[in-house]
Order: structure tokens, then sequence, then C-alpha cells
């Protein structure tokens, strides 16, 4: 069996469209979504992520203006830069870009952020929020893999419904999102015995870890929903068996997600490609919170 590719990019624009139309009702009030992610020190993927908002914004008529504070900042300044971006009337989203350097308390900065303008849902509000069944500001990445997992059309509710990774971030608001469904939800960890044993009675299957090849194709019941939300960097092996350079010589890196992709999608039913799949989506969440925000303010 050849697994369905669920396409991240075509449900991202999707998402994208019916937001367009949620900036024009906006707009015909007069207000316009403002978010401003805050970044602290220097590093390439919180640079990148910046990014990534900045264009995504841009698509959509959003106003976007990053904060960048120096790797020295303290504890104390980042929070005081929090308190003003919060109580500033014209800001309506806001995202600390985690993780942040060293010594300083990301949780403690995230339990600051007004919840309504919290638009990674990682506040304790907005956490206890997907508890109680409101996940209007659900976190992010955790919405993207449900939504997949939903537009393929298979049945949730009665589902065998297994998570890899107990993170805040993706697999503790996850197994809500399926509980509310309705699906049977098991979450796995580090300290799971025999992770196989329950990945194979999976109907649907959501990975969230961060090790390359943890969920091979025998872990995979045939004809399973298959989320890889895994990101990991590793080197590009060329034909030759060798990690291939480019044009200057410098070795080249690829990206790939917790499952094995070749193997897996020989077994299951529907599988998301890594890139393509979760990590389209969560942007598209993140300007769906962004847009909701703003409605929520106004
Ligand atoms: P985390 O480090 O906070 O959590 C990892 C989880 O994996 C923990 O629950 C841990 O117990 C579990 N785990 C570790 N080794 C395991 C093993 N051998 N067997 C079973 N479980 C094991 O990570 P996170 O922040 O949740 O991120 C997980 C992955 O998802 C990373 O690759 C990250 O880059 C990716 N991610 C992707 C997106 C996206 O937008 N696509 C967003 C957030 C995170």
């Amino acid at each position: 069996m050849a697994a369905r590719i669920i396409d991240g990019k075509a449900l991202a624009a999707r998402v994208f469209d019916q937001l367009q139309r949620e900036m024009g009702e906006l707009a015909a009030r007069g207000r316009t979504p403002h978010l401003v992610p805050i970044l602290v020190g220097d590093s390439p993927a919180g640079r990148m992520y910046v990014k990534m908002q900045q264009n995504a914004a841009r698509q959509l008529g959003i106003d976007c203006t990053p904060v960048h504070l120096p790797e020295t900042t303290a504890q104390e300044d980042l929070e005081a830069e929090i308190r003003k971006i919060n109580a500033d009337p014209s800001v309506t989203g806001i995202i600390i870009q985690l993780p942040l350097p060293g010594g300083l308390d990301g949780r403690r900065a995230q339990r600051l952020l007004t919840p309504e303008k919290d638009v990674e849902g990682m506040s304790p509000a907005n956490l206890g929020g997907v508890v109680l069944g409101d996940e209007s500001l659900a976190p992010t990445t955790a919405r993207a893999a449900f939504e997949l997992a939903k537009s393929t059309g298979v049945r949730i509710e009665g589902a065998d419904v297994v998570i890899v990774g107990h993170s805040e971030i993706v697999g503790k608001p996850l197994s809500l999102l399926f509980l509310k469904a309705f699906g049977t939800t098991t979450v796995c960890h580090i300290a799971t015995r025999d992770l196989a044993f329950r990945t194979r009675r999976a109907d649907i299957l959501c990975v969230a870890v961060g090790k390359p090849g943890l969920i091979r194709a025998d872990m995979i019941k045939p004809g399973a929903v298959v989320i890889d939300i895994g990101i990991n960097r590793v080197p590009k092996v060329g034909p030759d068996g060798k990690q291939s350079v480019d044009e200057k010589g410098k070795p080249e890196m690829m990206t790939v997600g917790d499952v094995d992709f070749e193997a897996a999608a020989k077994v299951a039913g529907w599988i998301t490609p890594v890139p393509g799949g979760v990590g389209q989506m969560t942007i598209a969440m993140l300007m769906a919170n962004v847009v909701r925000s703003a409605e929520s303010l106004s």
C-alpha cells in the first residue's frame, strides 16, 4: 500500500484564504492585527522563525514589528519589556521566541503574557482553556497536527490515537484535542516500555520527539494516519553513501522528521512529509491565532 500524502502546504493555503476574508471583516471595523515577536539573542533558528512570521504576516496584511533584545538581557528587563508590550493597546499578539539564552526563564516569561495576546497559546490560561475544551487560542503546533489528521476524513471518534512525546507545547495539548473529539488517546514518552507495542495499535499516530528514524515501518499499523511533527537536521547523503557537499565544498544538511518516511509510506494509509507537513500548517495556525486575538480584542 502506498500512503496518501497529507499536503500541509495546500491545507495551510486554504487557511490563509479564510484568514484573508476575516482580515477584510476586521479592516471594515478599522482594525489591523499587530503581532510582536520577541527575540532575545542571535540564534539562527530564532531569527529564521521570526522571518517566517514576518513573511506570513505580510502576506495577510498583519502588522508585524519584532523586538530584538541583546543576548545579555536580564530576566527583569525581559519581563519589563513584556509588561510594556502587554500594555500597548496597538499590539494584539505577542510571541516569545524560545528557547531563551541561558539563564533566562522562558516559562516565567510566558506566564506574564496577557492571555488574549498570547498567540502561541502557551500561557497557563490558554493551556488551561484546552483542558476545558476551549481551544480558541490553543498551542499552534498541536492544532496544526490535529487539523492535518482531521483533513484525512478518517473518523477520530473511537479511534486509537497514540501520541509519542509529552511536551507542553505539542504532546500534552494534542492529546486533549483528540480527547475532545472522542479519540481514545495514549501518550508515550521517554519512559514508555515497548513503544512499538503502543504505536502498532494506533489508527492515528502522532510523533513529536526530535529523534530521526525513531518510528520504523514495522511500528505502524497498516493503513494508519501518521502525523510526523519532529524536525531534525541530518547530513544529506549522496548516491555514493557519503555526505554530499555543495558547490563551495560545504557539507550539506537536510530536514527530516521522526518517522522513517520512505518505509513508513509503504505501510501507512496517510502520512505527512517533513518538510511540507506540520511545519507549514503550524505557521497558518499561528496566523489564525493572531487574527482571532485581534477579533477578540476589538
Ligand atoms: P521536547 O524535547 O520538549 O519533548 C520530547 C518528547 O519526546 C518528550 O515527551 C520525551 O519524553 C519524548 N521522548 C524522547 N525520547 C523518546 C523515545 N526514545 N521514545 C519515546 N519518547 C521519547 O520536544 P518538543 O518541543 O515537543 O519537540 C519535539 C519535536 O517536534 C522536535 O523535533 C521539534 O523540533 C518538533 N517541533 C516541531 C514543530 C513544528 O512546527 N512542526 C513545533 C514544535 C516542535
